[in-house]
């Protein structure tokens, strides 16, 4: 199981779980805690999203992982990158396979909820928070880390909103040295 971000780039609650989706794969390791439908479920049903045993599609499994890496490449925007149009494209097609109705919980504001089933309603779920924290300023501190091997997501808390790398110690410094090197070469 790939472990979660340090306590200090984790995401405040609800955005937090959107975060440890991003994050279920990582690229620089080459691992992916998603990488069957059963594998997702499992991945689902351990943060209680999905109920233990429920049926995972294939093609709900790729349109998870279209999700997922929808809104990694949209975390990287956060972070300066261009927009990648192909992954916004799919991260569409899968969205819209999804659906939220407004809910009205006696005494408390109301919300969205899904208004679907199974790994679909998960990922309505998922992108209802997202929605919730664009509208909150919370959405665009979460980013993708500006190392392109690493792409983990983390989130911002600088006051300046000026996090580039996941990690000062390891993508930070890799950076720093890489630049040098550059500079070093050009020179
Ligand atoms: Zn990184």
């Amino acid at each position: 199981m790939i472990p979660e971000a340090a306590p200090e780039k984790r995401a405040p609650e609800p955005l937090r779980v959107v975060q440890q989706f991003v994050n279920s794969a990582d690229l620089e390791e080459g691992k992916d805690d998603l990488d069957t439908p059963a594998a997702l479920g499992e991945w689902l049903s351990a943060r209680d999203l999905l109920e233990a045993g429920a049926e995972v599609s294939p093609v709900d499994h790729r349109r998870a992982l279209e999700v997922r890496e929808g809104l990694r490449g949209v975390l990287l925007t956060h972070n300066g990158g261009a927009p990648d149009p192909e992954a916004v494209e799919r991260l569409e097609r899968a969205a819209s396979h999804t659906s939220l109705r407004p809910s009205f919980p006696a005494g408390e504001p109301p919300r969205l909820i899904p208004a679907c089933h199974g790994v679909s309603g998960v990922l309505a779920r998922l992108l209802g928070v997202v929605a919730a924290s664009a509208a909150d300023g919370t959405w665009e501190r979460l980013k993708a880390c500006a190392d392109d091997e690493c792409r983990w997501a983390f989130y911002d808390h600088s006051k300046n909103r000026s996090g580039r790398w996941c990690s000062m110690a390891t993508c930070g410094n890799q950076q720093k040295a890489r630049s040098y090197r550059a500079r070093r070469r050009e020179g």
